[in-house]
């Protein structure tokens, strides 16, 4: 397992001592749980739980208004992007037939 890298400055030679993680570059100090805690919410994951990565296709699993649309359960998004900063709640983004590229929310789909 390799070590993170150092979130202050973002050098490699992280070293471990005791619960912590130092970084000799910059001297900042971070605690191995809240390495755990950041990456694990960077994970986006789907209704069922399941990672979601760039690419994946999803289907929708509840119906969805859109104005005076109305995505139907069972539609598929394709290619769907993770958004690193999510938009009004929506953390994914992804293209839906007849309705082209749009913000979803992960908690909606599946894989
Ligand atoms: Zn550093």
């Amino acid at each position: 397992m390799s070590l993170p890298a150092c979130p202050k400055c973002n050098e490699s030679f992280t070293y471990e001592e005791g619960h912590l993680y130092i970084c000799p570059m910059c001297f900042h100090e971070w605690d191995k749980q809240d390495q755990e805690a950041a990456e694990e919410a960077l994970i986006t994951r789907d209704a069922n739980g399941n990672q979601l990565n760039d690419g994946d296709d999803v289907t929708v699993i509840q119906d969805l208004k859109m104005g005076k649309d109305v995505i139907k359960q069972g539609a598929k998004a394709k290619s769907i992007r993770i958004l690193e900063v999510p938009v009004d709640g929506h953390d994914i983004q992804g293209r839906i037939d007849g309705f082209g590229t749009l913000y979803l929310k992960s908690s909606v789909v599946k894989k």
